[in-house]
């Protein structure tokens, strides 16, 4: 860890130096959701160094293994082998979210090498990227990627207008935040996916976030707008449980 800085009051950026340089690469093919899978210890365990997943397996009870946190890269340092992300903090007792709260530069944190599945399409006639604090570096690496001439539709949920992030996105590019203050996450940007005007011929949709919120935007486009399926990439990135 290189870097750790309170981005907003629910917002913390971490930097971390990578070991494995091509990590930290990227380019005009690159996937725009590229995550990584971060392998925290639960509890007050701690594993020796240099840090080995095989040896751990081998050496501890299942208990004692790492869990594993997704989170996405918001941006590649490819000069200084850097990665940076972004995490949401929540008020539950998330592994991740307490270890973003305690890290410190020089701290280290294994994490499996990063996958991605999306990039913007070049020839779309209208994209539209929905989000919310958790796929903000998603939805906002998609942004600014898009072609200079693109037109697109961002909504992003977050909790209040303290959250919001700079998105570089082309001109043609209209971002919507919606501040979700009392409202269950999701719903907001579920109601307002419904009350878009939005071309259904060559638009493609990225939407990620709440499972629920995803599941119900997802149905939306496919079976009201006839969106079709090749053409919305949607996936849950956590899952709203009701306070006990
Ligand atoms: C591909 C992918 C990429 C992701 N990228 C990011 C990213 O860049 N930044 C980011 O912040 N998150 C990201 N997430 C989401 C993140 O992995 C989850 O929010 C994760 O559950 C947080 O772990 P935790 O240990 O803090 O909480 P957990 O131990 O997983 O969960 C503990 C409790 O907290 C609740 N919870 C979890 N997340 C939230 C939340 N966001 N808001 C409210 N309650 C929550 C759970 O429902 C559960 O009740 C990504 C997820 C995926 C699948």
């Amino acid at each position: 860890m290189t870097q750790v800085r309170q981005l907003t009051p629910r917002r913390r950026r971490v930097v971390l130096h990578t070991d494995t340089p091509e990590d930290a690469r990227t380019g005009p093919d690159a996937d725009t959701d590229a995550y990584v899978r971060l392998l925290l210890a639960p509890g007050n365990v701690t594993y020796p160094e240099p840090f080995d997943l095989d040896r751990v397996k081998a050496a501890l009870p299942g208990e004692a293994w790492p869990r594993m946190r997704s989170y996405t890269i918001r941006h590649h340092h490819p000069r200084t082998a850097e990665i940076t992300l972004d995490f949401a903090l929540h008020d539950r007792d998330g592994l991740a979210t307490t270890w973003v709260r305690r890290v410190r530069p020089g701290d280290t944190v294994p994490y499996l090498q990063p996958r991605g599945t999306y990039r913007p399409a070049a020839h779309a006639a209208h994209h539209l990227l929905v989000g919310d604090d958790t796929s903000l570096s998603a939805v906002a690496a998609a942004a600014e990627r898009l072609p200079s001439g693109a037109r697109a539709t961002v909504l992003l949920e977050v909790d209040s207008a303290h959250e919001e992030q700079p998105v570089d996105a082309p001109a043609k590019t209209d971002i919507i935040w919606l501040h979700r203050g009392t409202h269950r996450a999701g719903t907001l940007l579920a109601d307002a996916v419904r009350h878009l005007h939005l071309p259904t011929q060559g638009l493609h949709a990225f939407v990620h976030g709440e499972t629920h919120a995803v599941r119900e935007i997802r149905g939306h486009l496919l079976h009201d707008r006839g969106v079709p399926r090749d053409r919305i990439s949607a996936s849950g990135y956590w899952r709203h449980t009701p306070h006990p």
